[in-house]
């Protein structure tokens, strides 16, 4: 007899896949099987070819919202006839499927979880086969539960029921559970002692009183207080060494809007499986105690998404901070041990968290939502590459450290592993590069990295015995944002950034390349700038500023918060030219104009004065403001004439928002006669927006909606990260184009 073989490659697993198949062959009466198998979905049916196109083109049209289909193949293949449609195990082979991402509490498994009359009533593992843990329990491939955290676990006789019913909500939910069977949460106290307690109003209660509670979730703990608590605020701040960066807080739905202003897209992204930090700005009204972001029009805020946060929550309880368990830029802790000191009390529970991610973040723009950070919900989703590479590593940065690889066209990147060259991030780096490596079964063949000499990602690629090829930062901030829009012809790349190393020795940050992956031509940059002692400036604006108005001949007596000691001191190292690094980078001149106004002498997290120069122009629009002065030469573009302006503005004791918008409107000026001239002599007119500087909400819009005036078509990233949670991608594909 002929049969009929259907194999489909993609996200089709843990998504409620093989039901859909269960449910759709019953329904046309065809006979056969479905499997997991390692490469994805394998079905084979019986029955006439009319019947089996239905099937198929049903199979593309309706399958599970969750499940990503990328590949299927149809063949026809011998076998014996068949008398039903069943579910057989799963097969390991070897060609590699993907994993689903965490997913988000459905709509059912809610009104059940709140529902007195449902078994799972106020049961905090609640799930099915759309929503629950994927990725974060998840040991090996294929995903069935005993390749689970969830394998310690035996079914209750209710669970297995629903486990076995093709036509229930949870047929083959890998893991379903219930208060009979499941993980258990339990609170305890800083000694490790069991409260005896129901732990869910225990932790209520808790909360309440003021005190921060470690909690464990999907991804890896939070860190929890209440968010109108500014007292319990101080104390967390205090021992989280983290004077000013924003938290997010996690917020009870109906009461969302007396927070932050939000729309319909907005919601549902908040509501999406993936349900992820949303910065939006927030009320006069909100009674969310000012020290959850200080000197910050925004709010990270976002809804409950596992079980617990929805028993936790509610209108007596609706604000909490819910911050990464973590010691400053350190990785996301899975266990309650490695917070030790930082939470009085911890909900915590015996469902083991296999793999760590850290909550998404997204910005909405005018024109388009952008990731700030692509973890839990999205990883490990593969991105597609507008290239077939070699297998590849590409080892990333250091800051928002992320690696990705790569086999054929699709790139895995990794989740954000943390923000320092530690030995914990260093530790949690090389443990997801090797279950990255297992799971998709990639060896590289090929590593990239950045041309920073001092990054542990560098040195890491230059311990292995491969090919290995260097890949200048901002260059790679260009061809992620290229990759992610699957360009492949010469563009005008603008990165305007931080920091990153030069290939002529200098700190990069303000660039224009024009080219393609093959060559990517540096054609336009901001002159070079002194910065004084290198890191240790870039925490000291102030010092920047000193230093780039001394080089400019301006007069510097107008600087407030600047120490007669560190005057001395900079002023030294310019004259010996010691430890001085000439700079390009956009960044610091933020840095520099932010300082100039008075504004953060000194910084305790990255970017904190360039979002403080963003927000100062609140509501007073760059464009209708006259742009300071600046020149554009042969290949750099001066902002000498720019810093005098500002200067002088300050000197005569301008409004310091206008100052603060003047610069912006200048930024985007200068941008786009650049670009302008380029076009002239290249007739290019696509151009790609990158780097962390495009994180800047203000720059981002007004670039855009300036260019694309002009005739151009810009691109800008979206599904990745502007920072440098992307440069992995860029590595792939340059070193990929470059050998
Ligand atoms: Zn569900
Ligand atoms: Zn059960």
């Amino acid at each position: 007899m002929r049969m009929t073989e259907i194999k489909i490659n993609g996200i089709v697993q843990g998504i409620g896949f093989r039901p859909f198949i269960y449910r759709l062959a019953l329904e046309l009466d065809l006979k056969g099987y479905v499997l997991n198998s390692s490469s994805g979905v394998e079905i084979v049916v019986d029955g006439s070819r009319d019947v089996i196109n239905t099937f198929i083109n049903k199979i593309r049209s309706d399958h599970p919202a969750a499940a990503i289909i990328n590949d299927m193949s149809v063949s026809a293949k011998p076998g014996e006839g068949f008398s039903s449609f069943i579910i057989k195990e799963s097969l390991s082979n070897k060609g590699a499927t993907l994993m689903s991402p965490d997913l988000a509490t459905c709509p059912d498994c809610f009104q059940e979880l709140k529902n007195p009359g449902d078994h799972r009533y106020n049961y905090p593992f609640i799930n099915c086969t759309n929503c629950g843990p994927r990725f974060s329990i998840i040991e090996s491939l294929p995903y069935d539960r005993p390749a689970t955290s969830m394998k310690t676990f035996p079914m209750c006789s209710y669970c297995k029921r629903e486990y076995k019913d093709p036509l229930n909500r949870r047929f083959h939910a890998q893991p379903v559970a219930c208060s009979d069977c499941g993980p258990e949460l339990v609170i305890i106290d800083g000694n490790d002692e069991i409260i005896d307690e129901d732990p869910i109003r225990k932790t209520i209660e808790l909360i309440k009183e003021g005190k921060i509670v470690g909690i464990k979730g999907i991804g890896g703990f939070h860190i929890c207080c209440d968010a109108t608590n500014t007292e319990v605020l101080q104390r967390l701040r205090k021992l989280k060494y983290r004077p000013h960066k924003p938290f997010a807080i996690m917020i009870y739905p109906p009461l969302l809007q007396n927070i932050v202003e939000i729309d319909k897209d907005g919601w549902d992204v908040l509501r999406s499986p993936v349900a992820p930090i949303l910065i939006l700005p927030q009320k006069k009204t909100s009674v969310i105690s000012p020290l959850v972001a200080p000197d910050n029009p925004y709010l990270g805020i976002f809804l409950p998404y596992a079980p617990v946060h929805h028993l936790l929550l509610s209108s007596s309880l609706p604000y909490l901070i819910m911050t990464s368990g973590n010691r400053r830029d350190e990785p996301i802790a899975s266990e309650e041990s490695e917070l030790k000191g930082l939470c009085d009390f911890f909900l915590t529970h015996n469902r083991p968290i296999i793999n760590r991610s850290d909550d998404s973040i997204i910005l909405p723009t005018k024109y388009k939502n952008v990731i700030i950070r692509r973890s839990r919900g999205y990883i490990p989703k593969p991105i597609t590459m507008p290239l077939v590479s070699v297998p590849t590593l590409g080892a990333g940065a250091e800051l928002k450290l992320t690696f990705a690889l790569s086999k054929k066209d699709s790139l895995f990147l990794s989740p954000y592993l943390g923000n320092s060259g530690s030995r914990e991030t260093r530790e949690f780096y090389l443990d997801t590069l090797a279950k990255y490596k297992r799971w998709f079964k990639i060896e590289p063949e090929l590593v990239a990295c950045d041309l920073q000499p001092d990054f542990m990602t560098t040195r890491y690629a230059e311990s292995l015995d491969l090919p290995l090829v260097k890949i200048q930062h901002h260059e790679a901030h260009v061809a992620a944002v290229m990759a992610e829009y699957q360009i492949d012809e010469p563009v005008i790349g603008i990165a305007y950034d931080g920091t990153g190393w030069g290939t002529d020795n200098a700190i990069w940050g303000g660039e224009i390349f024009v080219g393609d992956y093959h060559k990517l031509e540096r054609y336009y940059h901001l002159n070079y700038m002194p910065l004084p002692g290198g890191d240790r400036a870039i925490k000291h604006p102030i010092r920047i500023a000193f230093a780039y108005l001394t080089a400019a001949g301006i007069d510097t007596t107008f600087l407030k918060n600047l120490q007669e000691d560190e005057r001395i001191l900079i002023q030294k190292q310019l004259e010996r030219n010691f430890n001085v690094f000439n700079t390009s980078s956009l960044g610091r001149l933020f840095d520099s104009v932010s300082a100039m106004l008075g504004l953060y002498p000194e910084i305790t997290f990255e970017a904190q004065s360039a979002m403080a120069l963003e927000f100062l122009t609140s509501g007073i629009l760059p464009r209708e403001q006259k742009p300071y002065s600046f020149n554009i030469g042969e290949s750099e573009i001066d902002i000498i004439p720019l810093i005098r302006d500002v200067a002088a503005d300050i000197k005569n004791k301008v409004d310091q928002r206008i100052i603060a918008s003047r610069f912006h409107r200048t930024v985007v000026d200068f941008t786009v006669e650049a670009v302008n001239n380029i076009r002239k002599s290249t007739n290019i007119s696509k151009v790609v927006l990158s780097g962390g500087v495009m994180q800047n909400r203000l720059i981002l819009e007004e670039l855009i909606r300036e260019l694309r005036k002009n005739n151009f078509t810009v691109f800008f990233p979206t599904i990745i990260p502007a920072n440098d949670g992307s440069i992995a991608l860029g590595q792939v594909v340059l070193a990929n184009k470059r050998i």
